[in-house]
């Protein structure tokens, strides 16, 4: 059932004027449904809803939470083809595509169900003692949560975010994006269904709409909101960060923002496989029409004959793929736009770049810049969100040492070499881990696995706090604080620390 209204709690309501639709990138058309910007009534009901929820929802037992969850995933799994046609209608993103991350989130809402099932989750220490102090995790309090444009299921309505955070006992509001408006709809319908069906406080959940910016500041600003999740540009993240730190009890803001995910490629390595690992990146970059935070958008190698022919072969791999469809328009002419800053720096040259024929779409661009140069324009360091890469060549090992000491903080950096060289490798391997929160080792970056060895997260301004990650388990860990009991009465004990 589509109505385009807001879900606050187990109500959905539009009293707003204000309205937008969300378009159809493939035909370059609106969809069909008129939705409502939240007013600042609503914002405040469903925030006023999250904070009386709070007490109820956090104290009830982990197994009953789990309920919830897993009802979860099993209210969007059976929306099945409708869900997943109106994902490809807002979205553009190919079938299999959708299949595959409707598959994610459900796994990922699973997986949250399993953990919190039990309360090992919490660390409790001195449960079991007679007296003296007893620690354990407990929830922050109400979430909100901005959808990202570029996983309109796995990292929005019913995400990673939202589903870390009811998990540990925080109520959530999302601030549905814009660009999936009506796939956040029937995703927020199905957790409505699944929060009365296993008996959950009105309040634990509600999806407000917006196309502007203003939702979302006003549901930072709000006094019952504890935290943030949010993934999508430098720009709304730095925005929303200063925003709440602005407020007079400030409060975290999780931010995953832009990343470059730098690809360190070794002489050995080229001379050895040179071919293969232009193919192999040829299919990384433009993967998803490159949408992807843990796209390589850099490429960094010591300038050589055997170099010249990586990019010769990267360029010829890529002039092979077909331009594809981005998300909206304006994810589009961002790329166009970010595109043309690049092509206006005198020392950059563009090895491989096409114009896209048709509306919305894109087709893969390739630069190529002398290390110093790099090092001496940050302009260059900025993420182009789309099927972009730059090769970066170095003048010798030791500017290259210095192009990654140079570099922002990322998500992702790569290393390709061969086996024999790894000892040689120690240097690199650690100024990269200054910089990002993953390293990977002769493979490509993007990828994401939904599990506990996964750190989705970096140094600044990858993210706005290094020490958490986006991705499995651990990310739960953004949705809670410590707490003690010093020489408390059983009976006033949770279950968990008595
Ligand atoms: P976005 O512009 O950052 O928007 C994400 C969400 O934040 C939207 O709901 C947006 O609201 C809201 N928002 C943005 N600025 C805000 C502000 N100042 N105050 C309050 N709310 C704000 O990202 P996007 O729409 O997903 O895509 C735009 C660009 O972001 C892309 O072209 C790409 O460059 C980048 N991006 C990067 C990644 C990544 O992982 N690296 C992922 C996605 C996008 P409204 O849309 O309603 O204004």
């Amino acid at each position: 059932m589509i109505t385009g209204k807001n879900q606050i709690g187990f109500t959905q309501t539009a009293t707003g004027n204000v309205t937008y639709k969300t378009i159809n990138p493939l035909l370059n058309k609106e969809n069909p449904t008129v939705f409502y910007e939240a007013t600042q009534q609503e914002i405040n009901t469903a925030c006023a809803l999250a904070h009386k929820a709070f007490h109820s929802y956090s104290q009830i037992k982990g197994s009953k939470r789990a309920s919830f969850l897993s009802a979860i995933a099993d209210e969007v799994e059976a929306l099945g083809a409708s869900l997943t046609d109106m994902y490809m209608q807002e979205s553009g993103l190919p079938e299999g595509r959708a299949q595959g991350e409707l598959g994610r989130t459900l796994g990922q809402l699973r997986m949250f169900a399993e953990l919190v099932s039990q309360d090992k989750w919490r660390n409790s220490t001195g449960a079991g003692n007679a007296s003296g102090l007893k620690k354990a995790l407990i929830a922050i309090g109400p979430v909100v949560v901005f959808g990202a444009s570029n996983f309109p299921l796995a990292f929005s309505t019913a995400g990673g975010d939202t589903a870390s955070a009811l998990a540990v006992g925080c109520p959530v509001i999302v601030k549905s994006h814009p660009m999936h408006s009506g796939t956040g709809e029937m995703v927020a319908t199905a957790i409505i269904k699944a929060a009365q069906k296993t008996g959950m406080p009105e309040g634990v959940f509600s999806n407000l709409n917006s196309a502007g910016i203003e939702v979302g500041e006003e549901l930072v600003k709000n006094t019952a909101i504890k935290a943030v999740g949010f993934t999508g540009s430098h720009t709304g993240g730095r925005a929303l960060y200063n925003l709440a730190a602005q407020r007079d009890t400030p409060i975290p803001v999780f931010a995953e923002m832009g990343s470059i995910n730098p690809v360190i490629i070794t002489q050995e390595a080229l001379s050895n496989r040179g071919s293969q690992i232009a193919e192999t990146y040829a299919g990384s970059i433009t993967q998803g029409v490159g949408q992807f935070c843990t796209n390589p958008g850099l490429i960094i190698t010591v300038a050589s004959d055997e170099a010249q022919a990586f990019v010769n072969d990267l360029a010829n791999n890529l002039s092979k793929v077909e331009e594809g469809c981005m998300l909206h328009p304006r994810i589009q002419s961002g790329f166009t736009s970010g595109e043309k800053e690049m092509a206006k720096v005198p020392e950059v040259t563009f090895v491989m770049s096409t114009d896209s024929s048709k509306e919305n779409h894109a087709a893969p661009t390739l630069a190529v810049v002398k290390g110093v140069d790099f090092i001496n324009n940050s302009q260059l360091h900025k993420e182009v969100f789309g099927p972009f890469s730059m090769v970066v060549l170095a003048k010798d090992e030791a500017e290259l040492l210095k192009i990654i000491e140079n570099l922002e903080g990322q998500l992702t950096a790569t290393l390709i070499a061969q086996d024999e060289e790894v000892a040689t490798l120690q240097g690199i391997t650690l100024a990269l881990q200054d910089k990002v929160g993953r390293i990977i080792y002769n493979g490509v970056p993007t990828g994401v696995a939904v599990e506990d060895g996964m750190t989705h997260g970096g140094p600044y301004p990858a993210s706005t706090d290094s020490r958490f990650t986006a991705v499995g388990n651990h990310s739960i860990l953004r949705w809670v604080r410590p707490f003690s009991f010093q020489d408390f009465p059983s009976t006033l004990l949770p279950d968990y620390l008595k």
